[in-house]
């Protein structure tokens, strides 16, 4: 596995194969000192990325069951995914979608989701989650499970955030939330120690261009003038916040070890 030293930045959710040039991204992630967690939709593109990638430092492969996928997988590939969970050192996207664009696979969702959580891996290692639509639901399943997952791009009401909270929850946030006027509400609700970063590249937009993994770098200036503190100030708190999802916020689960500095049982 690729070593990810936690005084770099973590871009927690990016759709690294979705670049016309995902090697060319890692480069200039790297110049610009952020890892990559690169979530798939399914564990075919799973499979495929670990091949292309390799043992590339500074990026992870994420194993992902993506809910808007859900209408066209089907048992053969949760099969698929629970065989390879095992050697997965992160997990995503997976999650539930009940806006219109998905909610006609309401059940094969719910299925597949409430199939992985039961899974005692995803105790053990960070799990970026999708919830749109259906926040509500999302994290009652993931507390249920034990699971302190990050909510990625978390877009619902705020009344659910607490009992994320509580059960140990990360939301990861980007670029483009912190360009909108939910971010006015949402962020004050949320402490410092729970934030991480994410661009859900490429599917946000900086200017008018796709995010890329480097701009976790120029993030860290906006997400800092929302707080109201020094920039240097949000890129410690972040890296404290990545050290303990790495090392530490696992601590309830006796056989934890660092996923991020041990050998890849996978090769
Ligand atoms: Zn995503």
């Amino acid at each position: 596995m690729s070593e990810m030293p936690v005084q770099w930045l973590l871009d927690t959710h990016c759709h690294l194969d979705a670049y016309d040039d995902p090697l060319a991204e890692l480069d200039r992630a790297h110049h610009a000192g952020v890892h990559v967690v690169a979530v798939t939709e399914d564990p075919g593109r799973y499979r495929i990325l670990r091949t292309r990638l390799g043992r590339r430092p500074g990026v992870e492969v994420a194993l992902g069951y993506h809910p808007m996928r859900a209408a066209d997988l089907g048992p053969a590939d949760l099969l698929r995914f629970l065989r390879l969970l095992p050697q997965a050192n992160w997990v995503g996207e997976i999650g539930l979608d009940f806006s219109r664009h998905a909610i006609a696979s309401k059940t094969a969702q719910l299925r597949a989701f409430e199939a992985i959580l039961a899974e005692p891996r995803l105790r053990t290692i960070p799990v970026t989650v999708h919830s749109r639509g259906a926040e509500r639901d999302t994290i009652t399943r993931l507390a249920q499970a034990r699971i302190p997952a990050i909510l990625h791009w978390y877009t619902g009401p705020l009344g659910p955030i607490d009992d994320a909270l509580a059960a140990g929850m990360y939301f990861s946030i980007n670029p483009a939330m912190l360009a909108s006027r939910k971010a006015a509400t949402l962020l004050p609700r949320l402490p410092l120690d729970r934030i991480l970063l994410e661009t859900d590249g490429p599917y946000t937009r900086l200017r008018s261009r796709p995010t890329t993994p480097a701009d976790i770098a120029a993030t860290i200036g906006s997400l800092a003038a929302k707080w109201q503190v020094s920039e240097q100030y949000a890129h410690t708190t972040i890296r404290e916040n990545q050290q303990r999802l790495l090392g530490g916020v696992k601590s309830g689960c006796p056989d934890h070890d660092n996923q991020f500095h041990g050998p890849n049982p996978s090769g």
